[in-house]
């Protein structure tokens, strides 16, 4: 497997449109110091992250694309997500292509200013980088320093919940490898490409990935050579491997390969969609451990 370093993983961009254009009469301008930082997400899992960093600041936080999109593959931006963007502060951003439709919008912004990006050893450029839990850390640390920057008024209340929410995901990470050590090096086989991450943390080999583009249907030629993969990999552990689909998207073509196979379907959870809480992503983590526990002692 490739492995580099990239340099842009969590980006984030400051937006100065709101003092920039003149449309403002002087009250709204006058109004404007005493102005509440407003900070986009740009999808779910990043949104969740700003909720813990930045509980009990004065800001307000939103989310462009819905809660219930999932990954930003194939997303279109929409007029109304532009209007969010222009009157935001700062926009979130996880990058390594995963938001692929803001490009245009940030290149033809001069304002626009990269404040910080980062280094991470990425798997392919993949950016499911959330979805381990060493990741996540990483994310919040990078999304943490560039508000603090960006928004020093709320800087301690920032660092003050970034922390604690690191010990959280450093909590759950102990909990997970302790519970998944006694599995390490057990294949599986995943829906999309969201877990290169998440299986390299926990010592788990993907043997197979059902649908490199969530949404798109293997062709019958991938569907049979992800057929002939589980069946080698069957008889090779002398037990089924299990076969992972995701809450997001049908599992018909999982369906297929366990019928033809024998392996069973569980459902591991990319955490790219769920409930709107602070704890939502441990919740949905505990859930995996208890998922992966359940098929990898079969
Ligand atoms: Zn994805």
């Amino acid at each position: 497997m490739i492995r580099k370093i990239l340099f842009t993983l969590t980006l984030i961009f400051t937006l100065f449109f709101s003092s920039c254009t003149k449309k403002n009469s002087g009250t709204e301008q006058a109004a404007s110091s005493e102005h509440k930082t407003t900070i986009t997400a740009s999808f779910y899992p990043l949104y969740i992250m700003l909720m813990n960093i930045a509980d009990g600041a004065d800001v307000e936080l939103k989310m462009l694309a819905p809660s219930d999109t999932g990954c930003l593959h194939d997303y279109q931006l929409t007029t109304k997500d532009m209007q969010a963007i222009s009157s935001s502060d700062i926009v979130v951003v996880n990058g390594l292509g995963m938001e692929d439709f803001l490009d245009k919008v940030f290149e033809s912004k001069s304002e626009t200013t990269i404040v910080a990006g980062a280094d991470f050893e990425t798997v392919d450029d993949n950016p499911h980088v959330w979805v381990s839990v060493e990741g996540a850390i990483y994310e919040v640390k990078n999304i943490c320093s560039g508000l603090v920057k960006l928004d020093p008024k709320n800087a301690e209340i920032y660092e003050k919940n970034s922390a604690q929410y690191i010990q959280k995901l450093s909590e759950l990470k102990k909990i997970m490898h302790d519970t998944l050590e006694p599995f390490s090096g057990s294949t599986i086989i995943t829906f999309h490409e969201a877990f290169p991450y998440f299986a390299s943390e926990f010592g788990l080999k993907i043997a197979s990935v059902i649908e490199r583009e969530p949404g798109t249907a293997p062709s019958p030629k991938e569907l049979d050579e992800i057929i002939q993969t589980v069946n080698a990999e069957n008889s090779k552990s002398g037990k089924n491997v299990p076969l992972f689909a995701e809450p997001q998207y049908s599992s018909s073509s999982a369906e297929v390969i366990a019928n033809e196979t024998g392996s069973k379907i569980y459902e591991l959870d990319p955490c790219v969609t769920g409930e709107i809480s602070k704890d939502s992503y441990i919740e949905s983590m505990k859930k995996n451990l208890s998922v992966l526990q359940d098929a990898l002692k079969n």
